[in-house]
């Protein structure tokens, strides 16, 4: 974290001071906001793994936030910075997330305090596998209880070890697939998967943009297109959210903050030719066409229409909240605006769309893989061709009674194979979950309600019913 303040509350306060402000607002039952906010367990675990002819020590955190609904479910992330509280935290944010876009799961998250760069492919599959077994023999993976998923530096290939590693231990699970999410196609995974979170942000993105109340709060106008933006962070979300929103929305991604630095063009970076040049060297300095500027952050304070924090959490707080230009933020990573923050950037009248909603697409097509490998079967695989042939059968009507050919695009004769449901429901989930969260913020706003304590009322009151229904 940059420049962080000491009265900056910990990640896991902050979440929690948002979550106070809220559930302060709602009528439950008493002490049924207590049980909701405290984390269930926090298990550590250490473990030895022989590598390079010593025995190196590792540790591993999986909090379960709520069990109101089972499996629980959230990523696993591998950075040397994890901490309990930070796992904690994203655990809670995951209950929210889960109750917000109605995918059916208790929160969780895990966390491995390593560097991924510092090993090789191998040494990193052994650290997995063995971290996996200790999950796993605790049912910390399970695919009833607790369902992993990729979260910052974990992707495909670590799902794939774990989901391996389950399948070796517990031979007998038909079910053993759906013991992890984000698993590559081959092994259970679903298509649209890699893509999701990012792809939830632009349709969040598109939603925000269909309610011309919300627009003309943030003090913007017109559509998403032609739109200035900003992205923190060109890991998975970020990336995927830049490329989709420059491509299919004709947004200007104007800057780009990594590691390394900033790299900015008023008239639009080339996202795809980025990522491929961060590939190649390792980060965005020197990237054609772009002007550098080392500190990487400052970008983040520059004017633009919408910012889009996509790494880690803090990136906005206490010491640059008041610098912060951006009418609109899309909280691409989790708790990227700490408490603080938040605070001062609802005085200046600036609209979050919070983390639990912007980046909810991830667990949502988690939730989809997880259905997919629960049912054996693959999405559309039944039902495509026989919706081929009746929209044959329906053209081939309409053309006998008209006497007139249908345009030759036969796009429109397609039945719809597992990526395009999968971006249906994903679509359906972000439009329907900002639908009551901008109904609550405008019926509200007299009280000072904003778009996160609005996401916090729906999910703070789904979860109690949950527990009110569990004869809690
Ligand atoms: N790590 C992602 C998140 O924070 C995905 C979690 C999941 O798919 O379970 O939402």
């Amino acid at each position: 974290m940059d420049g962080v303040d000491a009265r900056e509350p910990s990640f896991r306060d902050s979440v929690d001071i948002m979550f106070n402000r809220a559930a302060g607002m709602l009528d439950l039952p008493s002490g049924m906001a207590e049980k909701i906010r405290v984390a269930n367990s926090t298990y550590i675990v250490r473990f030895g793994v022989k590598l390079r002819g010593e025995i190196k020590t590792f540790t591993g955190y999986r909090s379960v936030h709520s069990e109101h609904m089972e499996p629980v479910k959230g990523g696993i992330r591998f950075a040397d910075n994890v901490n309990q509280d930070e796992v904690e935290a994203l655990a809670a944010l995951m209950t929210y997330k889960c109750a917000l876009v109605e995918v059916p799961y208790g929160g969780s998250k895990g966390g491995l305090c390593i560097n991924p760069n510092d090993w090789e492919v191998d040494e990193l599959e052994r650290i997995t596998r063995r971290f996996a077994y200790e999950l796993i023999k605790r049912d910390l993976i399970n695919p009833a209880q607790n369902v992993p998923a990729p979260d910052m530096g974990t992707g495909e290939r670590e799902m794939a070890w774990i989901a391996d590693a389950y399948k070796r231990i517990k031979t007998d699970d038909i079910n053993a697939r759906a013991c992890v999410t984000g698993k590559p196609r081959n092994v259970g995974g679903i298509a649209g998967r890699t893509e999701a979170t990012g792809r939830g942000v632009q349709y969040g993105l598109r939603e925000f943009f269909r309610h011309p109340k919300d627009i003309a709060a943030a003090g913007l106008s017109g559509s998403l297109s032609g739109k200035r933006v900003i992205v923190q962070g060109l890991g998975n979300v970020g990336y995927h959210a830049a490329k989709f929103l420059s491509e299919e929305d004709d947004c200007l991604v104007t800057a780009i903050a990594e590691r390394d630095g900033a790299v900015i063009n008023e008239a639009g970076i080339n996202v795809e030719q980025l990522k491929e040049y961060m590939n190649e060297h390792g980060g965005v300095k020197g990237f054609p066409g772009c002007e550098y500027v080392e500190n990487g952050p400052s970008v983040l304070e520059s004017e633009c229409d919408i910012l889009i924090p996509a790494a880690m959490e803090a990136a906005i707080h206490l010491g640059n909240a008041d610098r912060i230009k951006a009418p609109l933020i899309m909280e691409a990573a989790n708790g990227p605006v700490t408490a603080g923050a938040d605070e001062i950037l609802r005085g200046k009248g600036c609209v979050i769309i919070p983390d639990m909603y912007a980046n909810a697409g991830g667990v949502t097509v988690s939730y989809f893989e997880w259905v997919k490998n629960l049912s054996h079967i693959r999405f559309g695989r039944m039902q495509r061709r026989q919706e081929e042939a009746w929209h044959e059968m329906l053209i081939g009507g309409i053309e006998e009674v008209t006497g007139t050919p249908f345009p030759s695009d036969k796009k429109y004769m397609e039945g719809a194979d597992e990526l395009s449901l999968v971006r249906s429901g994903l679509d359906d989930t972000m439009r329907s979950a900002y639908q009551q969260m901008s109904k609550v913020w405008n019926a509200r706003k007299d009280e000072g309600i904003d778009l996160r304590t609005a996401a916090y009322l729906i999910s703070i009151q789904k979860v109690a019913d949950s527990y009110a229904t569990l004869g809690l």
